[in-house]
């Protein structure tokens, strides 16, 4: 996969090829920049590009440093990352990494070591690695990925050339999954929206019934009689039923609720915007393929009710990890938008 294959990420793909080109690369980096945009495929794209025995500044995924970098079996290219249900990445692993740096690339020009969720590095760790840092050695490049730079130590950041990594626009994500998948356009588009720049997160509500469960709150939501306590029941049993831990029940509490802000956010641009932008409305709104109901619901709201709604869920969401008792705050939520709808209606 050359560099010209990663999404949206030009003004990186063009930084990287100038300094492989005139070679002033750093000697640390940090990718940072929300999951699921390529930070961790890009690293590996670039040490392909590095060690590729082709000439130029990128790979050509045919040679064999190529397909051992792509394969992780490469002797020169080193993954560090935190075990699954570990806390942090072990400082053991970090002392590998201070050892190996010292020594010289075995195979290629370059020795490159890949920490990946950087963030998840306790202060022992993060000490360890900084003493590497400040020691740098020839032809070794440390890529640190992140998806949260504040949660690592300025001291590290300041000696690493930090790399931002963009969204994938939403026109680029819905023609990706048309072309790869073969699924309902109405879900890729309303998933291409709701995924946040995120290919990753696009292709896990693809293969999950993340759309399903949002028109099924959409329906129950924009129904005139809709009784709130049943239906926080509905949400209680059926959707926070399936996580296990409190944890999870949080993860679906919260894409529940970024569901209802959605359909909010869709009624106020139904009402704010006039219908002569009946077409800028269609690329606006998130649930397009349920525009009569959407309609018909924002005549019964005021634009304020209809704010006075989205602050009421920015708020829960907010507070949902710090909330115990997470079918009180399903309840809360619903109880004061339904009160809301019923006293609009009357
Ligand atoms: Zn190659």
């Amino acid at each position: 996969m050359p560099f010209s294959d990663i999404l949206a990420q030009d003004h990186i793909i063009d930084h990287f090829k100038k300094a492989i080109k005139a070679d002033q690369l750093s000697h640390a980096y940090i990718f940072t920049g929300q999951e699921g945009i390529g930070k961790t495929l890009f690293a590996k794209e670039f040490a392909k590009a590095l060690n590729c025995k082709s000439d130029g500044n990128d790979s050509c995924n045919l040679c064999q440093n190529c397909i051992r970098i792509e394969k992780h079996n490469h002797p020169d290219i080193f993954w560090t990352e935190r075990e699954e249900k570990a806390k942090f990445i072990k400082i053991e692993n970090i002392r590998n990494l201070q050892n190996s740096v010292r020594l010289s690339p075995l195979e290629s020009d370059f020795k490159i070591f890949i920490i990946k969720e950087a963030d998840r590095m306790n202060e022992e760790a993060s000490n360890c690695l900084l003493k590497t840092l400040e020691e740098p050695s020839p032809n070794t490049i440390i890529i640190l990925i992140t998806n949260s730079i504040t949660s690592i130590k300025d001291t590290i950041r300041s000696r690493c050339q930090i790399i931002r990594f963009h969204p994938i626009p939403i026109h680029i994500i819905e023609n990706q999954l048309k072309d790869k998948f073969d699924a309902d356009n109405n879900k890729i588009r309303w998933i291409s929206r709701f995924c946040n720049g995120s290919l990753g997160n696009a292709l896990h509500l693809l293969s999950d019934n993340h759309y399903e469960i949002n028109n099924e709150i959409v329906t129950r939501m924009t129904e005139p009689d809709m009784d709130n306590l049943v239906f926080a029941e509905e949400v209680i049993d059926s959707y926070l039923s399936a996580g296990d831990s409190l944890e999870e029940k949080r993860q679906i509490l919260k894409s529940i609720l970024h569901c209802i802000l959605q359909l909010y956010r869709d009624l106020l641009i139904i009402k704010v915007m006039n219908v002569h932008d009946i077409q800028q409305k269609k690329l606006s709104l998130f649930n397009t393929d349920r525009e009569d109901i959407l309609q018909k619901h924002a005549n019964y709201l005021t634009q304020e009710q209809i704010m006075y709604v989205i602050d009421e869920i920015l708020e829960s969401i907010q507070y949902i990890d710090f909330n115990l008792n997470i079918n009180l705050l399903i309840e809360n939520i619903i109880t004061r938008i339904t009160v809301l709808n019923s006293k609009a209606r009357s």
